[in-house]
């Protein structure tokens, strides 16, 4: 393979060695902008950390092009989900995986590499249409660096996300919204053998809650799951709290509204039957979207992809990233697969030859953007 991928595969192995989980994006956020500073670039670190507690801002950085076409913002995230000790990375047969028993951290480190690589061949050939990239923080517990992003100080007409799994292609135009429901049951505690009629369990009146709920998959496009339970003090104590959470998603807001009806109900019926308190806490954690095949990205992400050959794949997906953010800002935007696979697992692992094909895809991208207009 070419010096471009050799450098771009460096690149990205020092990324994932660097441990991000979110909250703790001080290393890596130092590293991208050091990188861009090195490259002859300005970023700018936002005011955001103390607001998002992630462990910096997010990092922005503009390229000014010639001002032809459709001004574009690409964007990745710098934070990963949980690690399990540090992250090795090992190359194998083309595909990087992680030595350990923990992620590899390509989601979202493949797109900072290849975005960090696209920024420095425009610090020496700048692009023909303006160009902001984003690198933000907290994107995996509530989008919340995409969230403090003054939206209007951009110049973008079109963006990019790139967060989705799967070799490059996938262009994402739909997602669903999501909202979290949190239930704190406060039952009365007592003897457990010498006066458990006392007692009021927090726990089975939280169980008969969960029981009394449609989970899974709800419809086509709705989906819920309970995923936290956590209660009780030891076996000999009824227990007086138990705290449940969950969420419900759906593409269609009238169904998401239902669903999350339906889940609240079935914690007051049960806290009511148990005769106990319960507090419930309703957040909507994302937005959801949906794009027209011939909205501005959509075409000029369809556009670029046939550039390279690579027949464009449009979707929806399951899941919130900071594409739902820009969406819901007013930013027109898709969610771009960058090559990662099995993300969020220790099983987790990226080919190598999808980082050039999404290296590739960007440099295109701005090629189509600088000849689109409206
Ligand atoms: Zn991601």
């Amino acid at each position: 393979m070419g010096a471009v991928v050799d450098d771009l595969l460096a690149l990205f192995v020092r990324l994932v060695e660097i441990p991000s989980p979110s909250g703790h994006e001080r290393a890596v956020a130092d590293f991208i902008s050091g990188y861009l500073r090195d490259a002859g670039l300005d970023p700018h670190e936002d005011e955001s950390a103390g607001a998002t507690g992630a462990g910096s801002g997010n990092i922005v950085v503009r390229v000014p092009g010639a001002g032809r076409g459709t001004p574009i913002v690409v964007a990745a995230h710098m934070d990963t989900v949980a690690i399990d000790g540090p992250i090795e990375a090992v190359v194998e047969g083309g595909v990087v995986r992680s030595a350990g028993d923990t992620i590899l951290g390509g989601d979202d480190k493949a797109a900072c590499a290849v975005l960090l690589a696209v920024l420095a061949d425009l610090a020496k050939s700048p692009p023909s249409c303006d160009f902001e990239a984003v690198f933000s923080t907290c994107e995996e517990v509530g989008l919340r660096g995409a969230k403090a992003l003054d939206l209007s100080l951009f110049a973008a007409r079109a963006g990019f996300v790139f967060d989705s799994s799967g070799p490059v292609g996938d262009v994402i135009t739909r997602a669903p919204s999501q909202k979290t429901v949190t239930a704190d049951f406060h039952g009365v505690a007592a003897h457990a053998g010498i006066a458990p009629e006392k007692g009021r369990s927090a726990i089975a009146a939280a169980a008969a809650a969960v029981a009394a709920m449609d989970l899974g998959r709800i419809d086509s496009v709705t989906t819920a799951n309970v995923g936290l339970i956590r209660g009780g003090s030891a076996t000999n104590v009824v227990p007086e709290r138990c705290r449940i959470e969950g969420e419900a998603r759906s593409h269609e807001p009238a169904l998401l509204v239902a669903q999350t009806a339906h889940m609240v109900d079935a914690v007051q019926l049960a806290a009511a039957l148990a005769g106990i308190d319960v507090e419930i806490t309703v957040v909507d954690t994302f937005t959801g979207f949906s794009l027209d095949d011939d909205a501005l990205p959509v075409r000029i992400a369809c556009a670029a992809l046939r550039e390279l050959a690579i027949e464009p794949r449009i979707g929806a997906s399951g899941g919130g990233s900071d594409v739902n953010v820009y969406n819901a800002g007013g930013l027109p935007s898709v969610n771009l697969s960058v090559g990662m696979e099995q993300v969020h697992t220790p099983d987790e692992y990226l080919p190598v030859e999808r980082l050039d094909d999404a290296y590739r895809l960007l440099h295109a991208l701005l090629q189509v953007a600088a000849a689109t207009t409206g």
